[in-house]
């Protein structure tokens, strides 16, 4: 359903990113005509924007739709419905010249940087590499100060271009994996689960490193994690997901102080706290996260919700603003 009220509120100009009604489904073939019999419902109609300048953390247990989203969002994947926004031109049907454009303003960082990485090039052409493509530099001189500008920017030193990924550490590599996103000057990044591999300790060097090139690029992120103390550090508005489905969204200081849908309230009570004298109330969740195959009718949270009703197993919930800004998908929210 279309977030009409989120979409009045705020210009389209201080938008980078809208998405309308986003689906990713993948079909599932069988029989011997390999027709599809069903499909994954990885994202399941989302609707959010992105200010300018501004990052949207996505948080949700692993399988959620959260990096499919993000995936789909980027055009790596051809969404199977709705609108995505970039800029006030609709990209979800790009293809050619147009995509290859879009590619030069939008960019993705990856989990992983190990295998994210190819191990046979060096620095200078892991960065460098889609500036050529893009006609964006000249061979020789101009290339090498325009990738040792870049790398010195994600906290790199000239000397590094030569080297190869497997001669650096984790953070570092990763900090290769920004510089490469950088390295088109794009406007918007898709970062998705960009610290989970690190170190806790390199965790926040690379966090620290992503905000300060967002306020030197004027950059705008969607910033995808499981880990809720990883997006309360680096986000400014958070989305929460379920099942394909964006169920909570609010600015930060909202949500992990005013929560009001269960499944986000179960999500923050799991948070360890460092003070062991302050005693949380674990909120209960119940079951295991059912198939997106197969998914649960009306609220697709019921089959684990303790708030349960009859109504929730056969009414989908409107996604609906309860208070200025904090959306939320459930019957009961404010009263529960
Ligand atoms: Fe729980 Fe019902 Fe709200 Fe879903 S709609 S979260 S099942 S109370």
């Amino acid at each position: 359903m279309e977030n009409k009220l989120e979409n009045l509120k705020t210009p389209q100009e201080d938008k980078i990113l809208e998405v309308r009604n986003i689906k990713k489904y993948f079909p599932i073939k069988g029989g011997f005509l390999q027709r599809t019999v069903a499909n994954i419902k990885a994202v399941d109609d989302v609707s959010f924007y992105i200010k300018k300048g501004e990052t949207l953390g996505l948080v949700g247990e692993s399988g959620c739709g959260k990096s499919t989203l993000g995936r789909t969002i980027a055009r790596l994947y051809e969404p199977t419905e709705g609108e995505i926004i970039y800029d006030g031109v609709d990209i979800a049907g790009l293809k050619g010249q147009g995509l290859k454009d879009l590619r030069k303003n939008m960019q993705i960082i990856f989990q992983d940087p190990y295998s994210s990485l190819n191990p046979r090039m060096n620095v200078s052409t892991i960065v460098g590499e889609a500036m050529l493509a893009h006609n964006m530099v000249n061979k020789g001189r101009e290339y090498t100060e325009r990738v040792i500008e870049v790398i010195e920017k994600c906290g790199l030193s000239d000397y590094h271009i030569y080297r190869y990924p497997h001669q650096f550490s984790g953070g570092q590599r990763q900090r290769i994996g920004v510089a490469r996103a950088l390295a088109l000057d794009p406007s918007f990044i898709v970062a998705d689960e960009p610290v989970s591999a690190l170190d806790v300790s390199i965790q926040s060097q690379v966090l620290n490193l992503l905000m300060d090139l967002q306020e030197q690029m004027g950059l705008s992120y969607l910033f995808i994690s499981h880990d809720l103390s990883v997006v309360k550090h680096i986000s400014n508005r958070i989305g929460v997901m379920y099942l394909g489905a964006i169920v909570e969204l609010a600015d930060k200081r909202t949500l992990y102080n005013d929560s009001l849908h269960p499944y986000t309230r179960a999500l923050l009570s799991a948070i360890p706290v460092a003070d062991p004298t302050r005693i949380k109330e674990m909120q209960p969740i119940i079951g295991e996260i059912p198939s997106n195959v197969d998914v649960p009718s009306g609220c697709k949270f019921h089959t684990r919700c303790v708030y349960a009703k009859d109504v929730c197993k056969e009414v989908i919930p409107e996604y609906r603003e309860i208070k200025p800004g904090h959306f939320v998908s459930c019957h009961f929210a404010g009263e529960i």
